[in-house]
């Protein structure tokens, strides 16, 4: 914010919580599977989402809420000492707090431990370019495939996220993942569904993955209802249909769109319900046991083993 006649970091170094989560919840699934992320953000934001449904501190211009006080160092410790893999930058969008995000990313890289960013993906190309230097990972939202519902209901726009996309795709090293909040009546009609997962396979081609979730009323939207289970899977249809190799579905129970298949030979190779891996059959190499395809992502020579528990942990205990 401003302060005098100088910008200033109001938030560095204050966070709004931590937790320990399943890296599927993310939602990563090809970044190195059941481990667990120490997962924090800050308060604002630079969209706005008239759906966001962690409006409580995407919103908040009170920094109350950020209770909370770690330094980047600390953060990684408290990462290595829980036995996390990665940390998460996330909950708002880490655009906002990026030099707090980029110090904890160094302070992360010098233990070991991986770094992911949870992001709209609406950044500057200049900052763009210094903020994914640090991430091994990010997930990306692709909210709607229309200027329109961007302009109207996130107070931004589209093309700047293509361009984010592209970017990772074609000069990082970043693994990324795609997610898209369906909402009713707004971005789910099977054209709007198809532009973009055409593009998406033009563009980025089929090894990216792409999450469709449910939306939940919530924020500004408590009258649109809650995406129905069949928008989901008829999303993902029109995806699998389009050429993508690695289509899920989000916040609902249905275990084949939590299921990463073979795009070879179709057999199951890590099936899932809820966070929770049921069946793990990728070799240590990350290629399909019974074809012998390389499955696209980042893979330990095996599972973790997190399941679908959330920690919340207080920051302020952990000693160097
Ligand atoms: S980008 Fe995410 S955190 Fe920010 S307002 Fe939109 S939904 Fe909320």
């Amino acid at each position: 914010m401003r302060e005098g006649n100088q910008i200033v970091l109001t938030t560095y170094g204050r966070s709004s919580g931590f937790c320990i989560d399943p890296i599927e919840k993310k939602p990563l699934n090809h970044f190195y599977p059941g481990s667990s992320v120490l997962s924090f953000g800050t308060a604002g934001c630079n969209l706005a989402c008239k759906f966001c449904q962690n409006w409580d501190i995407s919103k908040s211009k009170d920094m109350d809420q950020l209770m909370d006080q770690a330094s980047p160092v600390t953060i990684a410790i408290a990462a290595e000492q829980n036995g996390c893999k990665s940390v998460a930058f996330t909950y708002n969008d880490p655009v906002i707090f990026a030099e707090y995000a980029m110090d904890t990313a160094d302070a992360c890289h010098a233990r070991d431990i991986k770094t992911v960013a949870v992001t709209a993906g609406y950044i500057h190309e200049a900052a763009r370019r210094d903020f994914f230097s640090k991430m091994d990972a990010a997930n990306v939202d692709l909210k709607a495939f229309t200027e329109d519902f961007y302009f109207k209901l996130t107070g931004s726009q589209l093309q700047p996220v293509l361009d984010t996309l592209v970017y990772l795709k074609h000069e990082t090293d970043v693994w990324f993942e795609i997610t898209t909040l369906l909402i009713p009546g707004k971005n789910d009609s099977d054209e709007e569904i198809t532009a973009m997962c055409q593009w998406i396979m033009q563009q980025l081609g089929p090894d990216v993955p792409l999450h469709f979730s449910a939306f939940h009323p919530d924020y500004k939207m408590p009258d649109i209802p809650q995406t129905p289970a069949t928008t989901l899977v008829r999303a993902r249809d029109i995806a699998l249909h389009a050429g993508l190799h690695y289509v899920y579905t989000g916040n609902v129970h249905h275990i084949e769109g939590d299921t990463t298949f073979c795009p070879d030979c179709h057999a199951p190779l890590i099936v899932r319900d809820w966070y929770h891996i049921n069946e793990y059959r990728l070799t240590p190499d990350g290629h399909c046991p019974d074809c012998n395809s390389l499955i696209a992502g980042r893979f330990d020579s095996t599972q973790g083993h997190f399941g679908r528990q959330r920690i919340p942990i207080a920051i302020n205990r952990v000693r160097a």
